[in-house]
């Protein structure tokens, strides 16, 4: 007899003939036991529940697991998997288990995933507590305050005197985010100007290394607080030239001086 198993893709046949100390007799017992398999899910979960017949698939030349689809409310896609074994030359099979299993199409919950994968840019919100990991790759540690108000001063001015300050790869990470992100060279604001941040009044460079890159804008009505990259630029850069005129720089002023004005015939009686 040849029967598939839906969850493995073997035959009956075929996953006898892996294992070299099968026993014709003890497989006709197991395979034979379909019905056994049927009425032990019966008795544990009611006739109603067991619907067509999927298979049998063999774990070892003692045992198979004969397969059923699940009639349950909320299981769809679910098998039953019933496990009966056998002893060689015994006449009969007995049940070990009855469980339910997910087939192929059965809903499942998504992939658990921690909680530390799932927070994204964005989600922290006022009162949330977000530490770092213990290894965080963006952290270094820093040095100890002395306890000397003069070298104290000194150190912080520097970046010492933290437990842990970011290092040069959580540095490299931050200034390529900036560097493609919306106050970078490539963002459509800046697309639309030749003016740069670098040579801009309202540019405040940052102190350190990334002070070489990136600045903060201080202009209200642009970019303001925000890390802008020396190439980022925008309408409101403070060498931006008057518009000529009091109207509006994309257009010439409505002049209704020069217009010709003509009487309108009097309508014939
Ligand atoms: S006003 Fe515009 S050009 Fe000047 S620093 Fe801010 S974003 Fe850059």
């Amino acid at each position: 007899m040849e029967t598939t198993d839906n969850v493995t893709g073997l035959t009956g046949d075929a996953a006898a003939s892996t294992t070299p100390e099968w026993s014709a007799e003890l497989a006709t017992v197991l395979t034979g036991a379909a019905e056994l398999a049927r009425a032990a899910i019966a008795e544990f979960s009611g006739d109603e529940t067991v619907g067509d017949y999927l298979g049998v698939g063999y774990e070892d030349p003692s045992s198979g697991t004969h397969r059923f689809l699940a009639e349950l409310p909320g299981y769809q896609g679910w098998q039953w998997a019933v496990v009966v074994a056998g002893y060689p030359g015994a006449d009969h099979a007995t049940v070990s288990e009855v469980v339910l299993v997910p087939g192929p199409t059965a809903l499942l919950a998504p992939q658990w995933v921690p909680w530390d994968q799932r927070v994204q840019p964005g989600d922290l919100s006022p009162g949330d507590l977000l530490a770092p990991l213990p290894d965080d790759p963006r952290l270094v540690p820093g040095f100890l305050a002395s306890g000397d108000p003069q070298v104290d001063e000194t150190a912080a001015e520097i970046g010492l005197g933290r437990r842990r300050v970011m290092s040069a790869w959580g540095r490299t990470e931050a200034a390529q985010r900036w560097h493609d992100g919306d106050y970078g060279p490539r963002a459509q604001m800046s697309q639309s100007t030749k003016r740069v941040c670098r040579d801009c009044g309202f540019f405040l460079p940052l102190a350190g290394s990334l002070g070489a890159l990136f600045g903060v804008c201080g202009n209200e009505l642009s970019a303001d607080g925000h890390v802008v990259d020396f190439e980022y630029g925008c309408g409101a850069h403070s060498d931006t030239p008057a518009p000529a005129g009091g109207g509006s720089p994309m257009y010439d002023p409505y002049d209704d001086g020069v217009l010709d004005v003509s009487e309108q015939p009097a309508e014939p009686r």
